[in-house]
């Protein structure tokens, strides 16, 4: 069994521990702070650190962590030299395994080059490529690559819980529904978003199947959205590249 905590960081960033029988690692710390107060609070002994990307907002409590914990510290390997403190490179090809539990690595280039996701059973940590109704910013990719990384997340069976780098969620789902104002399942969602942030929790994690429904990222081929776009036509990749820029701009 797998326990999961999400840990608030910076202004609006997530890390998350997870706990197994005989390993607790934490994804994307920004800083070291709140995540030793998590682990008090739980009792719980750091083991490993795991990054998606390079960015500071989730590396940034690497070496503090390590210090003080001993933590091996696990990353893209395509990246090694923009991960501070790394011990164990990954990819695809190799995957890890953390306590005997078997993690597998998405290499998901777009965000940045190297970025990664860890599956972990039916938990996947995406880290900036794939955010709840959103997804990262093109810093060291373009539209057919992240395109592709997007898609590749996209054959995750549908309970799959996903786990992202910040809480974009309502500003996100606000741009969603300029280009799909009749999708009924955004609509809901965006209500659900509303009240969760109105309680001040976190919007983590969401599920493959709901991102499949309402994230406007994965639904290039709605004809709504093509529709809003005036892209009826054009192929998957375009028409992506289209939401993109115009969320960059909202
Ligand atoms: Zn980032
Ligand atoms: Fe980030």
């Amino acid at each position: 069994m797998i326990e999961i905590a999400v840990v608030p960081c910076l202004a609006d960033n997530y890390a998350y521990l997870v706990k197994g029988p005989d390993f607790c690692a934490v994804v994307d710390p920004s800083q070291a702070p709140p995540i030793e107060a998590a682990l008090a609070a739980r009792r719980w002994r750091l083991t490993h650190i795991l990054n998606t990307h390079h960015h500071l907002d989730h590396t940034g409590g690497n070496l503090d962590l390590k210090q003080r914990f001993g933590a091996k510290v696990v990353g893209p390997g395509k990246d090694a030299a923009r991960i501070p403190g790394l011990d164990i490179g990954v990819t695809e090809a190799s995957g890890w395994q953390i306590g005997g539990e078997m993690v597998e690595v998405l290499e998901v280039p777009g965000h940045t080059r190297g970025a990664i996701t860890f599956v972990m059973g039916g938990d996947a940590f995406t880290g900036d490529t794939l955010f709840a109704m959103g997804c990262g910013a093109l810093f060291e990719g373009d539209p057919a690559m992240m395109w592709a990384s997007l898609s590749k997340l996209m054959q995750l069976p549908g309970a799959t819980k996903i786990y992202c780098g910040h809480e974009y969620t309502q500003k996100n789902a606000r741009f969603a529904l300029t280009l799909e104002p009749g999708n009924p399942a955004l609509a809901q969602r965006m209500d659900a978003v509303t009240a969760t942030r109105a309680r001040g929790e976190p919007t983590m994690p969401s599920t493959m199947e709901l991102e499949k429904a309402t994230n406007p990222f994965l639904r290039v081929s709605s004809a709504e959205i093509r529709a809003a776009l005036g892209m009826q036509a054009a192929d998957d990749i375009a028409v992506f590249a289209e939401v993109r820029r115009r969320k960059d701009s909202f």
